[in-house]
């Protein structure tokens, strides 16, 4: 379909307001916060409703027009790049939190919502929602559950996927599924809920979530561990999950990462250690002390240089955001940042640490590594200039090199962005053959004419077909 055709009727769905195919739209939005993945879509979209979002996608099935959902773009993993062109479709509109239902500990949002207005909001009312990705303060709900989004509280309390209890989704021929519900057990039929989480905008459409709530913990308590010795913080994490204490948070940064985040943030962390850890208990006072003590051990006993408790509240929520704000630090440094999150088992932690450290010398590439060190998701982080051909060669071969390890160990080559474009090469390693097959089977299925995201996840040929199994 023509341009101007596609406009003008996307114009009588929505009112021309919110139809926008300027370039400077274009260019805003054929980016995401992937370097070096960039395509330009022909026109952007913010629909005000699930049925302007279900004119639209009709719209698109009828003629073939790719569609790209974008929450705030921050993926790392070009998932919202409009790589075939066609709609990017925005929730800018939808950011309404439509109910908390005390009653039965959940809340119903709109998908634009924000995930920090979102926690916010649910703390304000006497609840806690639990998944807080580093990214909370822009990244979007709809984002966070089509990327199965982690964050620093995973490692006690899950990731988005144990949090997701319905949603309604516009499939790509139009028609709304309401999918689980308000249910605590559910078992009719196949969990469409679960197969839609994580399924990164290429199955259908999010145009509402109900969300499970917590009760707020009673109190909690912040550390940091200094190290001398990298495997020796890594060492301590592997200790006290074996102690059959599992902390909120604990969260690892090596000493490129401590530079640069005290550099940026001047928190006062030791910029001459080789690692630290930050370490969150929460719950009951009294386990929390009890744990926290333990855990104190622990770290002295693996030479921990320092262990130091957070002084108040504030201190500590300063040592979070800390470590929250690493790949903003990063990002100063030098002109390209790429964030990796290959995923092991964590007792390969401390194995997985020294491969990335022998990668980076053997490739001669800058790695900085942070990330959730008690669930085996690491963040290898390279330094480098895209404008330097030579080295984004060798910046490439570490990170299939990282990927690789990642899988010897048991792993997997994302743990918590999701596959994208950028990962869609190295899937199989994962998946395998048989397993990317039947990953392909449904999109084939739910999708026939491929227009949900097309290019994510799965390779595409340069027709922009996928490339099949
Ligand atoms: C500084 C920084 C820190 C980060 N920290 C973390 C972290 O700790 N943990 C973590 O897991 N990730 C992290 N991320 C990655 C990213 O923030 C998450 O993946 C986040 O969930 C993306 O949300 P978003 O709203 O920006 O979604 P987008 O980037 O806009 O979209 C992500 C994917 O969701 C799809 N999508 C968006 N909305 C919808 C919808 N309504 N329906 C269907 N599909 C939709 C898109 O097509 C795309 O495939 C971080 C990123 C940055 C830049």
């Amino acid at each position: 379909m023509k341009r101007d055709d596609l406009k003008k009727r996307l114009s009588a769905i929505l009112g021309a307001e919110h139809v926008h195919d300027s370039n400077e739209m274009k260019l805003a939005y054929s980016y995401d916060a992937t370097p070096n993945y960039q395509a330009l879509p022909d026109v952007i979209v913010s629909p005000g409703n699930m049925e302007e979002i279900q004119a639209i996608v009709q719209l698109c099935n009828e003629t073939g027009t790719p569609i790209v959902p974008r929450g705030s773009g921050t993926n790392l993993s070009a998932g919202t790049c409009p790589s075939e062109g066609g709609i990017v479709l925005l929730f800018n509109r939808m950011t309404e939190i439509i109910e908390l239902d005390a009653d039965n500990l959940t809340a119903t949002v709109q998908p634009g919502v924000t995930t920090e207005t979102f926690i916010r909001y649910v703390e304000e009312q006497g609840f806690f929602y639990p998944p807080d990705p580093g990214s909370m303060r822009i990244s979007t709900i709809g984002g966070n559950i089509s990327e199965n989004s982690g964050g620093l509280r995973g490692l006690k309390y899950g990731v988005t996927r144990d949090y997701v209890m319905g949603l309604k989704v516009i499939m790509p021929n139009g028609e709304c599924v309401v999918t689980g519900g308000k249910c605590v057990k559910d078992v009719a039929g196949y969990d469409l809920t679960r197969l839609m989480v994580g399924s990164e905008g290429t199955l259908g459409v999010i145009g509402e979530a109900t969300l499970k709530l917590l009760p707020p913990p009673e109190s909690k308590q912040t550390l940091m561990a200094v190290y001398n010795d990298i495997e020796a913080a890594a060492q301590t994490v592997s200790e006290i999950i074996a102690a059959k204490i599992i902390p909120a948070t604990m969260e690892f940064l090596d000493q490129p990462t401590i530079e640069v985040v005290e550099d940026y943030a001047g928190v006062g962390l030791p910029t001459d250690a080789a690692a630290i850890l930050l370490i969150e208990q929460d719950g009951p006072s009294e386990m929390v002390q009890r744990d926290l003590q333990v855990i104190q051990r622990i770290c002295q006993a693996q030479q921990a240089i320092d262990v130091e408790r957070a002084k108040n509240e504030e201190h500590a929520e300063k040592l979070l955001t800390a470590r929250r704000v690493a790949l903003s630090a990063c990002a100063r440094k030098k002109p390209t940042t790429i964030l990796e999150d290959a995923t092991v088992p964590r007792s390969k932690v401390a194995a997985m640490v020294q491969a990335i450290n022998g990668i980076a010398r053997k490739y001669e590439v800058q790695i900085c590594t942070f990330g959730h060190a008690g669930d085996g998701n690491l963040h290898p982080t390279i330094l480098t200039d895209a404008r330097d051909l030579e080295e984004m060669k060798r910046v490439e071969q570490a990170f299939a090199e990282i990927f690789q390890k990642a899988i010897e160990f048991g792993g997997t080559i994302t743990g918590e962005h999701g596959v994208g474009m950028m990962k869609a090469p190295y899937l199989k390693w994962k998946a395998g053959s048989s397993g990317l097959n039947v990953m392909q089977s449904i999109k084939r299925a739910l999708d026939p004419k491929n227009i949900m995201n097309p290019g994510k996840i799965f390779q595409s040929n340069p027709d922009g077909e996928m490339i099949a199994e």
